[in-house]
């Protein structure tokens, strides 16, 4: 069992750098957390904090009930994964796995039994007998994980425990590591800067900027309703487009107009917009809403528009499409299929029914 509740806590350096500001969380027994965000954050300051490795300015930390804040490192029952493998060069992978275990007063064939287990799951067995040097960068970080396992922490702490990894192998580790947490069924805390890497490992996520929590959430809310700009910029690849556009209310509608674009708003996302208008608000939409007209559904002539193309990537399935309109940088992601290309026109329909609509002083949602 392990829960873990993290109260006002605050981090300001020696320096005066305040990296962590009134973090609060409730973390469940089997959680697969993910702290991410871009770098500098207040991601590893939080992890470590709940390690040991950092003092707590503020706040309460507090794992199953009980108080941690001045409990040392090693008596708080969690196990740190870094980044760096961070494995002993002259022992061999038994060794390595196994020194997780020196504190414990274990009998030999207790620790045997342990290692082996963990090199079962992580598939290490036949490397038992190697020193890390004859080791692949994935099999050295899954070594790591096993010094972890065999401790059989409360929770597991680990920090961009791939980002060492090529893509390839970073895509693996990543599959592994979610299997793992359902073998273990352990508490994980993941902390990353790669949203592709949150979205699919975690069970919720934690989403920071500048030391504090933007939004905590499922990924798949996340994605479907972040709560301000900064969160919906920052989950989905590519980016979501931001057009900065004025709200004008004519025969009972709601428009949204920037240059010559002018879109009409669906019913259903019509009232939340009453209040603004004659004002400029943000309008968010994904790429892959902004769509050909080819073969896709009436609805949606509505809102198309005429746009020069003015880059065109190919992706493999897709195609990026960038064009500018009103001043606003617009990518959209179409089917590989189309002809659009560099320098040419093409027909698209912003796909209003999927529209992202911000208040622009505020950069909260507007529901
Ligand atoms: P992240 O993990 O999200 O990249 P960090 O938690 O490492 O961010 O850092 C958060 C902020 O705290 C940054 O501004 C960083 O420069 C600062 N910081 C981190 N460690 C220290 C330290 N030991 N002393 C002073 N400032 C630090």
């Amino acid at each position: 069992m392990a829960n873990i509740t993290l109260k006002d806590i605050c981090k300001t350096y020696s320096n005066g750098v305040s990296a962590v500001d009134h973090f609060n969380l409730e973390i469940k027994d089997k959680e697969f957390i993910i702290f991410v965000g871009p770098s500098g954050c207040g991601k590893s300051t939080t992890l470590r904090m709940i390690a040991g490795l950092e003092d707590i300015t503020a706040g309460e930390l507090m794992i199953d009930g009980d108080l941690m804040n001045d409990v040392p490192a090693r008596d708080r029952d969690v196990a740190m994964v870094f980044q760096s493998y961070a494995l002993y060069p002259h022992m061999t992978i038994y060794d390595n796995i196994a020194f997780g275990l020196r504190r414990k007063k274990l009998s030999k064939a207790e620790m045997d039994a342990k290692v082996q287990e963990a090199a079962r799951i992580l598939d290490l067995e036949s490397q038992l007998k190697k020193k890390p040097k004859e080791l692949s960068g994935g099999q050295k970080q899954r070594v790591a994980m096993g010094a972890a396992i065999v401790r059989e922490p409360k929770v597991f702490l680990m920090d961009e425990p791939l980002s060492n990894l090529d893509a390839k192998l970073r895509v693996q580790m990543r599959v592994e590591i979610a299997q793992l947490h359902k073998r273990l069924g352990a508490t994980i805390i993941y902390v990353t800067h790669d949203q592709t890497e949150a979205m699919t490992l975690g069970t919720r996520i934690v989403v920071m900027k500048d030391g504090v929590i933007q939004q905590v959430d499922t990924p798949d809310h996340l994605y479907a309703k972040p709560r301000n700009l900064f969160v919906a910029g920052f989950i989905g690849s590519p980016q979501m487009n931001f057009l900065h556009m004025t709200v004008k209310e004519e025969a009972g509608d709601i428009y949204l107009e920037a240059g010559e674009l002018k879109l009409r708003l669906p019913e259903n996302k019509k009232e939340c917009l009453k209040g603004y208008v004659d004002n400029q608000i943000i309008m968010g939409i994904r790429p892959g809403d902004i769509k050909t007209l080819d073969d896709s559904e009436e609805r949606l002539e509505q809102w198309a528009a005429d746009v020069k193309v003015q880059v065109y990537e190919l992706l493999g399935a897709e195609a990026l499409l960038y064009f500018e309109y009103a001043g606003n940088r617009i990518i959209a992601s179409v089917s590989a299929k189309t002809e659009a290309r560099e320098g040419g026109g093409i027909r698209l329909a912003f796909d209003m029914d999927k529209a992202y609509l911000f208040d622009r002083d505020t950069e909260l949602a507007i529901l």
